[in-house]
């Protein structure tokens, strides 16, 4: 449930209802709008039902509204406006669209230098990398792992890109925190709630990628998790769930963007790239999802995709990825997004 103090309560009255709300052994996230400050109110529903009168009661007080959704703090009765975040020099979810890219795998030096000046020099604002790498066969390419971090650490240094990569166990969030400026879940792991915690008590923002049989509310529930251990710096990722339809490789549900945008404030990045599968369809999809109101995308881009250690059919070459970029421009403006 969430409590809503009256626009001019001051912080006494709400450290005060904060006490109550503790006092009963629930847990309080506050959220300080322009005009009123939110406090939503989590744990056990029959405390909750005990509390709700005599919070109602409180002096600055204005209501309490119960939130009828399963997930509450990322939900936007929650939070009715749009959650920024900060990754780095960026910002995802305002009026400029983040586009993050860079190759599957951090493969050597060169490769993710050449990759990093590539999307930089396109116009890029994040550099995407994997050094530890969810594979489906134990006998591929596996990542280069923590001196992949180096790497990409040494990729940011060089362009000023920030730098999005993923961890794929609890026990490697504190060591890609370290490196890294966003640590993604990805799509196998969505549902690792041990995993998701510990992202939640990292100092990093978090890129949660949607399982590929997920619904939409169970993707919410585990970003609930994230923020649930104190971390609203999160971004949900529509990277295609699995369809049966034969020509990608898996179906992307653009439709999940305009719904997520209703039901969540935190911003929706769309990955086109593992979505389809096949290089060819990146950019038509990738237009298509801004054109939906994704607040960002995640794009595979290879200096060679021919030679990829991973995912290169999916993969755009630099150039392909700066002709991308240019035909977003008027698609994003006609939505009245910048780039
Ligand atoms: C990735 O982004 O490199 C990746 C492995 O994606 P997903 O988890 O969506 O398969
Ligand atoms: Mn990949």
């Amino acid at each position: 449930m969430i409590v809503v103090m009256e626009p001019g309560a001051g912080d006494e009255q709400v450290q005060a209802v904060v006490d109550r709300i503790k006092a009963a052994g629930l847990a309080t996230h506050i959220s300080v709008g322009v005009s009123r400050t939110l406090i939503g109110v989590v744990g056990d529903d029959r405390t909750k039902h005990v509390l709700r009168e005599s919070l109602e009661r409180t002096p600055g007080v204005e209501r309490v509204v119960a939130i009828l959704q399963p997930f509450k703090l990322v939900s936007r009765e929650f939070i009715p406006t749009d959650t920024t975040v900060t990754v780095g020099p960026a910002t995802v979810g305002g009026a400029r669209l983040a586009v993050m890219a860079g190759p599957c795998s951090v493969e050597s030096r060169e490769q993710i230098l050449a990759a990093a000046d590539g999307v930089k020099a396109a116009g890029a604002a994040v550099l995407r990398g994997g050094a530890f790498k969810p594979r489906t066969s134990p006998y591929s390419f596996q990542g280069l792992e923590e001196e992949g971090l180096r790497l990409l650490a040494e990729a940011r240094e060089r362009t000023g890109l920030p730098v999005v990569t993923e961890a794929m166990d609890a026990s490697q969030v504190e060591l890609v925190a370290r490196y890294a400026d966003v640590v993604q879940i990805g799509a196998r792991n969505m549902q690792n709630y041990v995993l998701l915690r510990e992202a939640g008590r990292a100092k990093r923002p978090v890129l949660l990628k949607r399982g590929p049989s997920a619904t939409l509310e169970e993707l919410l529930l585990a970003a609930e998790y994230i923020l649930n251990e104190g971390n609203y710096q999160v971004m949900l990722c529509e990277r295609g769930i699995r369809g049966f339809n034969g020509h990608t490789r898996y179906t992307l549900d653009l439709s999940a963007v305009p719904v997520l945008k209703r039901l969540t404030h935190l911003p929706v990045v769309v990955d086109p790239s593992h979505g389809t599968g096949k290089w060819r369809y990146v950019a038509p999809m990738a237009l298509a999802a801004v054109a939906a109101g994704a607040d960002g995308l995640l794009i595979e881009v290879h200096p060679d995709p021919a030679n990829a250690l991973s995912d290169g059919p999916q993969s755009l070459s630099v150039e392909n990825f700066a002709a991308l970029m240019a035909s977003l421009r008027p698609v994003a403006a006609a939505v009245g997004r910048e780039l």
